[in-house]
């Protein structure tokens, strides 16, 4: 397109709330055709809840959700900040955190009022060597509605099953659905769990899930999209969600996610409305089509 035409889209653009940072990235749109979402904080508000808890053993609720929020008092992650709220909520009294560490894409492994407390899903309890079959049903039970089920263990043994439910954005349906006419095969990809993950999917109409992805392993995700021949967009919130957005052809981050995912990127969408997404794509046909 001319500079003329790139600084007129451009313009247009911020006037939708999408922040174009260059000229290529507008000219790049339209030539996408393959479109990569991730789960939690761009198809989802980013904002989950707690809806319930199973204790294992002898655990209380509340005292167990008390070890689990001082733990998760640290986090950055979404999962942990609503784990917090939770506490808050219940107006719990939360013990001091002696250690604290978070590892991608897995959870947390922290010391809390003297205890080791682990706190995230299967893959960090089996590297850790915990036992959570007692909780396997009420994990499958979560998932299979959308929930995140977050297991958290002390000194070895499962504690809890924590339920996290996070809510799509209103749009994500019609914004998948106009991808799709505009011809964009759409994906899904998360570090979450499958069944929660196909949930998802299944609720905004995305056919093509990839789950259980480690945050390195979604630019390889990437990677082998482009290396099939697709040009690939890729929208994302999270620090984890950065390699990806810098492997794809268009970076589309959250406007409000971090400042990480926004670096990453070659648009930004303000508001975080996806339907920011649809209209790029539309704009820069157009624009180009305009110089024809
Ligand atoms: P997503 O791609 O959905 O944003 P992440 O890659 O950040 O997910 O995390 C993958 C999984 O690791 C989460 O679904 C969760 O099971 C677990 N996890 C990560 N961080 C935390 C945390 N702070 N508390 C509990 N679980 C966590
Ligand atoms: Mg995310």
């Amino acid at each position: 397109a001319t500079p003329t035409a790139v600084m007129v889209g451009t313009g247009k653009a911020a006037e939708l709330g999408i922040l174009i940072g260059n000229g290529e990235a507008l000219e790049q749109a339209r030539r996408v055709s393959a479109i990569v979402l991730d789960k939690t904080g761009t198809i989802t508000t980013g904002r989950p809840a707690l809806t319930d808890i199973t204790p294992a053993g002898e655990w209380a609720p509340d005292h167990i959700l008390a070890l689990v929020a001082a733990a998760e008092r640290g986090s950055e992650h979404p999962l942990g900040e609503a784990l917090v709220a939770a506490a808050r909520d219940r107006r719990l009294e939360l013990p001091p955190v002696q250690h604290f560490e978070a590892l991608p894409g897995h959870g947390l492994r922290t010391v809390v009022a003297g205890h080791t407390v682990l706190i995230g899903n299967p893959a960090l309890m089996a590297a850790h060597g915990v036992d959570i079959s007692s909780l396997a049903t009420a994990a499958t039970t979560a998932a299979r509605t959308g929930s995140t089920p977050v297991f958290a263990a002390v000194d070895g043994q499962a504690a809890a099953l924590l339920g996290v439910a996070d809510t799509v954005r209103p749009e994500a349906v019609e914004a998948v659905a106009q991808l799709k006419a505009l011809g964009l095969q759409v994906w899904m990809v998360t570090g979450d769990n499958a069944d929660t993950a196909t949930a998802v999917a299944a609720a905004v109409g995305i056919d093509h899930v990839l789950a259980e992805v480690l945050p390195a392993q979604k630019a390889e995700q990437i990677a082998a999209l482009q290396a099939q021949g697709h040009i690939v967009a890729m929208a994302g919130d999270g620090i984890n969600d950065a390699p990806a957005l810098a492997q794809s052809d268009l970076g589309i981050a959250i406007g409000t996610g971090t400042d990480v995912a926004i670096a990453a990127s070659d648009i930004t969408l303000i508001g975080g409305d996806l339907n920011g997404i649809v209209s790029a794509v539309a704009l820069s046909r157009r624009t180009v089509a305009t110089i024809k």
